[in-house]
């Protein structure tokens, strides 16, 4: 599984408020970061993250 590097991992924080990431996955398999300060999940697409509230994915 391909996933962004960590040193970008550790410079990026959720649009939505502010907290850093962790690795996580999607239902589908497929690398997402999770938000440590809320519920959102942001797709990785082709080792970039999408960082855009309206497309992150609630993990309920
Ligand atoms: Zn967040």
């Amino acid at each position: 599984m391909t996933t962004i590097e960590p040193w970008l991992r550790e410079i990026l924080r959720c649009p939505s408020c502010g907290q850093a990431f962790s690795d996580g996955q999607a239902p589908d398999g497929s690398p997402e970061l999770w938000c440590e300060g809320c519920d959102l999940a942001y797709r990785v697409d082709g080792g970039i993250p999408v960082l855009l509230v309206d497309e992150a994915r609630s993990r309920g």
